[in-house]
């Protein structure tokens, strides 16, 4: 199969029990994920074939689920084996996995949802690219936004307007991302991932609550921090933090770690990406490198 994502006729998809060429895949002009936005998602990355933080990303999962009443469709093993079953279909080695699940399909338009409808399952795989040489040398650019969201930032929700326009809005300022800051003045995270600084050798970063999404990324970043004693710590982080930080990293799933080397227009640190980041990206793939090999 070619590795060139352009011939999307030869990906396969999953789609409610069934794996079908994604050109075929079709969904309901009913379904309630596309009226309106009434569904969650995850999105995973696989390693040489193998889901990481795959417990993580299923909480997560069931997490969203359950806070918008979308009975889970399918048991623990049962989304393993789907999510296996796709990836194994695609010769790629490290892909990203997209899961979503939609409350259904509803005929009359009622934004009540009615009892007993069927959740609608789809996911697709896509290669996994390395982060850009550049980006690694250089870091990012990012400013600062008023974050638009709601109030459940938690949920993994599948609408995600206000994070497009955020997004948008970056880039018509010229730079790659933005950070958020709520309306009690405190950083929540960044447009698609979660914010660390490091200050004084300290990795910081906001507590998880409604106004972010608990990034798997994190947790793993966490983890990786405790086996190399570089501290962690949890707690509100407001403008002035950030433009006081030493360095500024944007944590997910698809991207890892990667350093903000310019906010709003000022240097972060020296300007280049920092030290404790080149640190923490080589442990990361340490990381991943014992994860391939059954270690961790
Ligand atoms: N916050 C938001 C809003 C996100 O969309 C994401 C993931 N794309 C994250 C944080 C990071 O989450 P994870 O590390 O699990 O990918």
């Amino acid at each position: 199969m070619s590795q060139n994502l352009s011939v999307v006729s030869q990906q396969i998809v999953y789609l409610n029990g069934e794996y079908i060429p994604m050109s075929e895949s079709q969904i309901s002009t009913q379904d309630r994920g596309f009226l309106f936005g009434d569904g969650v998602y995850e999105v995973i990355p696989v390693y040489q074939q193998k889901l990481f933080a795959w417990e993580e990303h299923l909480q997560r999962l069931k997490n969203s689920l359950a806070a918008v009443s979308i009975p889970n469709p399918l048991t623990d093993d049962a989304w393993l084996d789907l999510l296996n079953t796709l990836i194994a279909k695609h010769p790629w080695q490290d892909q990203f996995v997209y899961l979503q699940v939609t409350r259904g399909i509803q005929m009359q338009r009622d934004h009540l949802p009615a009892d007993c409808l069927t959740p609608t399952i789809y996911a697709y795989t896509n290669p996994l690219k390395p982060v850009d040489a550049k980006i690694l040398t250089q870091g990012i650019q990012v400013v600062t936004l008023e974050d638009i969201r709601w109030l459940r930032c938690d949920i993994k929700a599948i609408a995600l307007l206000p994070n497009v326009l955020m997004k948008l809005a970056a880039k018509h300022q010229g730079a790659d991302d933005a950070i958020l800051v709520g309306r009690d003045g405190t950083i929540s995270e960044g447009s698609a991932s979660n914010v660390v600084i490091v200050k004084n050798g300290e990795l910081l970063t906001p507590p998880n609550s409604h106004k972010l999404l608990p990034g798997v990324t994190r947790i793993v970043i966490e983890r990786v921090a405790a086996s190399h004693q570089l501290s962690f710590v949890e707690r509100e982080l407001t403008l002035q933090d950030l433009q006081s930080a030493d360095e500024i990293w944007l944590t997910s799933s698809t991207k890892e770690a990667l350093p903000v080397t310019l906010l709003d227009g000022v240097k972060v640190g020296s300007g280049v990406p920092g030290p404790v980041w080149n640190r923490m990206r080589d442990h990361y793939q340490q990381y991943k490198a014992q994860f391939v090999s059954g270690l961790v």
